[in-house]
């Protein structure tokens, strides 16, 4: 029973307005906008760092596509983004996996890493492509030799100064890499499983213009092997000819794909369309005060444009429209910035 003036929120839980799910670029856009909007909100991100795919996938890659922005880093773009999001103080906590959303008495309770902490009127997720793993070999020395020659993404280009590197895979990350390894590698080798390439015909053919790539075809990576401090070489099977060989190597990329399960949470029973949760126009889910944008949200059943600067128009409709869910007397429009005096 409660009792009148009593508070219903749990022990140890804390009350707020809003949980926004996510510190990619749409969840801190979002997070900026719910300060824009006077919103008492708290982003939770699982990782220990803002950015999403940015920081985890492409750090050192040149975005030109959002607006106001000619050319910058992904890395120092969404450090720009993070300064923006903290621009009116809102909280931001990492180390934060949102484990489930559960709606109870015309609330939610947020579990982060599997512990009730959190009351909210409403969710906004941008969990983007969700909690991803990267897709893993599966053979011998890949464990032993991950962080100390093996890796799945590139976060540092000088890290592999004069090296050798093979590249395994063949869609756009994989050919990515090699462009952006190339200049400073000694030699760079893509290893493809198949006589086929999903990456995009320019950069094919750009890499096989590069005298210090090369590409072996057909071949399945066998084992990596090192002297306990680092990589050395790996064993390779040529499925055309059946033969095996060993080509020495200081560092292996994988670039297979990514494992991704999408943040879509047990207790919430979110409409769901391929891998995206489907949301409205004013990216409102199929729960009521649950609200979608970016990466994760889609308005309808074709491909979306997964893009930054999408995200971020996204999140700022949702906002605005969650704005008005826990306040119905606010206006939807909260004013243009520029009349801000901050
Ligand atoms: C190689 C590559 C290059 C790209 N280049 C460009 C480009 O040039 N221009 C462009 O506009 N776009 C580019 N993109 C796409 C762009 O990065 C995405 O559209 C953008 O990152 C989507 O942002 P998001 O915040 O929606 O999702 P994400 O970036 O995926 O961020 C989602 C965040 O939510 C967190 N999260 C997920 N689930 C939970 C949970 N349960 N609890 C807590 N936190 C959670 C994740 O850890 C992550 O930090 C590129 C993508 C790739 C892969």
């Amino acid at each position: 029973m409660v009792i009148p003036g009593e508070s219903t929120v749990e022990h140890g839980m804390e009350d707020t307005d809003l949980i926004i799910i996510g510190a990619g670029p749409t969840g801190m856009f979002a997070t900026f906008c719910a300060g824009l909007r006077e919103i008492k909100s708290i982003t939770l991100e699982s990782l220990d760092t803002h950015g999403g795919q940015m920081l985890e996938l492409y750090p050192e890659k040149i975005v030109y596509d959002v607006q106001a922005v000619p050319k910058m880093k992904a890395i120092d773009l969404s450090d720009k983004m993070y300064e923006q999001s903290r621009l009116f103080n809102q909280r931001i906590e990492f180390n934060s996996k949102v484990t489930d959303v559960i709606p109870e008495n015309g609330k939610f309770t947020i579990e982060v890493n599997d512990q009730k902490k959190y009351t909210a009127k409403a969710i906004l997720v941008c969990g983007g492509v969700g909690d991803f793993h990267p897709n893993k070999l599966g053979i011998e020395g890949e464990d032993e030799y991950s962080r100390k020659g093996v890796y799945y993404a590139v976060k540092s280009v000088d890290g592999f100064k004069d090296k050798t590197v093979a590249i395994v895979g063949g869609g756009d990350s994989a050919f990515d890499y090699q462009m952006q390894l190339s200049p400073v590698c000694k030699k760079t080798y893509i290893i493809q499983h198949n006589n086929t390439f999903k990456a995009a015909e320019s950069s094919v053919d750009a890499v096989k213009r590069d005298a210090k790539a090369e590409i072996i075809m057909n071949t399945d990576v066998k084992k990596i092997n090192g002297d306990g401090n680092g990589v050395k070489s790996m064993e390779l099977f040529d499925n055309a000819s059946k033969t095996s060989r060993t080509i020495e190597v200081d560092a292996v990329i994988v670039a297979i794909g990514y494992k991704v399960n999408p943040s879509v949470f047990k207790s919430l029973n979110l409409e769901t369309s391929n891998r995206y949760i489907k949301v409205d126009h004013n990216y409102k889910t199929s729960t009521e005060g649950v609200y979608a944008a970016g990466d994760i949200a889609n308005v309808s059943d074709e491909p979306k444009f997964a893009l930054i600067a999408v995200g971020g128009a996204e999140a700022y409709i949702a906002i605005n429209n969650i704005k008005k869910y826990i306040s119905p007397n606010a206006s939807l429009f909260g004013g243009h910035s520029s009349s801000l005096k901050i």
